[in-house]
């Protein structure tokens, strides 16, 4: 058996499919345990109405919301029209809350999701939170190079020019007409969510669809598939799973639930497949192959080769962090 140093790993661009990152929750949650730089939590659905302060809303509206999980809640709110205000001011509690979250000074695992993916990779995310863009502003050693990135329930920070489909930043401008870009709707949590009517949200998933389909490896981070995003996340991986015969260990779970849990979830896809399941980030194959996970996977399950994993350093500064990514960014750019 041959052994690929990490070396070589560094050197080699051979993967032109994207690795496609499925970002929830719980990923924020995971990124930032202690909250963010002003110590304001990352809710999950089941303490979303005790992190994010909409107690007065549902109060004020005579709904009691102590212990109740936020997508039932919400749903309730849907079915009388008569609460028609009282989503507005909720609506307008949570743009705010999310709005305000920021990173901590200090790198995050949201800065090490974005330096390890490549300009051919993909993060799609159901979270409204900023920090995917707030990496994306700071890590300007990969500027040019970053994955796309979709908000499939719209976010906080992002923009859209809906005559040049062009996304961008809130508060930015359009780069072809120069128009301010619009602000992102948000998406709450109702089985019926109008995908359609918002077209940067329809964008975001036709590009999702279609970037499952060219996926070598899909990356499932803190997503619990709540019931109202089933139909919609069939969606996706009815495109993963198609017809063609997907070759092993593809399939990669990154959360914190057991694995008993995580097959309820997930089984209708993997019951083909062979998949791993990693409770930190830290352990998946994308943070253990940064910006080569698709020349990894050649190696070890195409040309069944050992591989040596090329781990993220962590707890580094950013001039250390940025030092070693340095050499993988800069081959890609004499690749092209
Ligand atoms: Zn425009």
């Amino acid at each position: 058996m041959h052994e690929a140093s990490v070396a070589d790993e560094v050197d080699q661009i051979e993967m032109d499919r994207p690795h496609v990152v499925l970002l929830g929750a719980g990923a924020s949650r995971a990124a930032l345990p202690d909250g963010d730089a002003n110590g304001r939590h990352l809710p999950l659905m089941n303490d979303f109405a005790d992190i994010v302060p909409v107690g007065e809303v549902f109060a004020a509206a005579g709904i009691s919301h102590v212990g109740r999980n936020f997508e039932e809640l919400y749903s309730e709110l849907c079915t009388d029209p008569g609460y028609k205000d009282v989503r507005a001011a909720l609506e307008r509690v949570i743009f705010t809350y999310f709005s305000s979250l920021s990173l901590p000074s200090k790198p995050t695992l949201y800065d090490h999701l974005i330096l390890s993916l490549r300009k051919k990779d993909v993060v799609a995310t159901f979270n409204w939170d900023p920090f995917l863009i707030q990496a994306i502003r700071r890590n300007r050693i990969v500027q040019g190079q970053i994955p796309s990135v979709l908000f499939l329930h719209g976010n906080v920070a992002a923009g859209y020019c809906p005559r040049d489909n062009v996304h961008g930043v809130r508060g930015a401008t359009c780069s072809r007409c120069g128009e301010p870009f619009d602000s992102s709707s948000l998406l709450y949590p109702v089985a019926a969510k109008p995908y359609d009517d918002d077209p940067a949200i329809a964008d975001a998933w036709r590009v999702a669809k279609a970037s499952f389909k060219s996926a070598f490896m899909v990356t499932i981070f803190g997503y619990g598939a709540p019931d109202s995003d089933v139909s919609a996340i069939d969606l996706l991986l009815n495109a993963w799973g198609g017809a063609q015969a997907r070759p092993m260990e593809q399939f990669e779970i990154i959360d914190v639930r057991s694995e008993d849990e995580l097959l309820k979830t997930w089984e209708r896809f993997i019951h083909t497949h062979h998949y791993e399941v990693h409770s930190t980030a830290y352990d998946s194959w994308l943070f253990n192959h940064p910006r080569r996970s698709g020349e990894a996977y050649i190696n070890q399950y195409l040309n069944a080769l050992f591989i040596e994993n090329n781990p993220i350093p962590k707890n580094t500064t950013f001039d250390e962090l940025w030092e070693w990514f340095t050499p993988l960014v800069e081959r890609e750019r004499d690749a092209v």
